[in-house]
């Protein structure tokens, strides 16, 4: 069993771990980098005149390339470590918007996204006067990508959207809505939390100008992410954070910064954790991104034709082409009823607005149960959740 907790039982039960939006379990192998870390290599990295510190250093950025390599990145200067796509986010909402976001100037945004590619352009907005506009979807979860389009003027400076949505599922078109944006001259954002596990990425084919994602939900620890961006733009962004080693040189009257990525990079990072993110790239070579992409989109199918005959079922997000994540409700009941009851046979879902307020309110509805998979999701998950639905279904109407 290449996940040790996979082996849990809860509640005297196999666990049936299905929450992997939220965040992935952690395959053995990178359990032990984190540990080999600690026994054998810890350090601070980048400015040690010794020989575990150059180790640690060489590691490090053996990942940096690693990343690079993973999401087809022209260079590994354009690879920033964060703590995860949340700070990535962040970081481009100030850096980026201080250079280039001014009073009555807008950021499009998608009705589906996460709160964390909400809230950040909010406060960068709400900083110098610039507003949000908000591209809609219909009831199935698909963006209208002709609203999209009206939705440029003169004044749109950047447009944020996530390639996969965490709540309905819906894989967007993010490379089709990067050639919108730049025919308007606009830079785009993915947010990859979700899709950087589940398909093959290739930041330069879908031609984005900044992709940011979290190693928790790609098998690897959490405090570890990746912000990449656009060398041009990344040139002339500020530093994020100030700190150590993000400079060249101090002085009480000027200080000049880092080359990249090192001038996003302020502090000791998780060192630990991005050896681990390492770990799990290597990890999800040995299965083949395109392996885990067809394995997830078998299990869909197979899930969405037994669910369906759950009476009273109700999916929300219904897009033709998802990615990995069911959200559903059960007649009248509430979200957070369905998950107590499956929690108690062992079956771990998330239930609530999965940090996406913005879904429920286009819904009309509280929240939804949301089952979501990963590599190791099997068929004989599937038939659990449905087996206890089914138990559990007479009892909430
Ligand atoms: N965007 C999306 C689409 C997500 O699903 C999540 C996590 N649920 C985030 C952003 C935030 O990720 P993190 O909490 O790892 O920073």
């Amino acid at each position: 069993m290449d996940f040790p907790i996979l082996n849990t039982k809860v509640y005297d039960k196999p666990l049936v771990y299905l929450d992997n939006a939220a965040t992935t379990q952690k395959p053995q192998q990178v359990i032990d980098a984190l540990t080999q870390y600690y026994l054998t290599l810890n350090s601070n990295i980048h400015r040690g005149a010794h020989y575990l510190a150059n180790q640690a250093t060489e590691r490090f950025e053996a990942v940096r390339r690693q990343v690079q390599e993973y999401i087809n990145a022209p260079s590994s200067a354009q690879v920033v470590f964060t703590r995860g796509t949340t700070e990535s986010i962040n970081l481009v909402a100030s850096s980026f918007c201080q250079k280039f976001l001014h009073e009555y100037d807008e950021v499009i945004v998608s009705g589906m996204e996460h709160h964390s590619n909400i809230v950040p352009w909010q406060l960068a907005c709400e900083r110098v006067g610039a507003r949000l506009k908000v591209i809609p979807f219909s009831d199935e979860g698909v963006l209208d990508l002709d609203v999209y389009e009206s939705l440029f003027t003169k004044r749109t400076r950047l447009v944020a959207v996530n390639q996969v949505s965490n709540t309905l599922g819906t894989v967007n078109p993010v490379k089709e809505m990067a050639a919108i944006a730049h025919g308007h001259g606009v830079p785009i954002l993915v947010d990859g939390a979700q899709s950087v596990a589940h398909m093959p990425i290739d930041v330069q084919d879908i031609d984005c100008d900044f992709f940011c994602f979290s190693g928790h939900k790609m098998y690897a620890p959490m405090g570890v992410g990746v912000m990449y961006g656009r060398q041009e733009l990344l040139e002339q962004m500020p530093p994020y954070h100030g700190g150590g080693e993000m400079i060249k040189e101090v002085t009480f009257e000027k200080t000049t910064y880092n080359e990249l990525p090192f001038k996003f990079e302020a502090g000791t990072p998780s060192v630990a954790d991005v050896l681990g993110l390492g770990a799990a790239i290597d990890y999800i070579r040995q299965q083949g991104i395109e392996n885990i992409a067809r394995h997830e989109e078998e299990l869909m199918r197979y899930a969405m034709s037994q669910l369906k005959e759950i009476p009273n079922i109700r999916f929300i997000g219904t897009a033709p082409h998802k990615a990995g994540v069911i959200s559903f409700l059960i007649g009248s009941s509430h979200p957070y009823d369905v998950g107590t009851l499956l929690d108690k046979l062992g079956i771990a879902v998330r239930t609530g607005h999965h940090c996406t307020q913005p879904i429920m309110d286009r819904y009309g509805i509280p929240g939804t149960v949301r089952a979501s998979f990963a590599s190791y999701t099997t068929k004989e998950d599937i038939d659990a959740l449905v087996a206890a639905l089914h138990r559990i279904a007479p009892m909430l109407d």
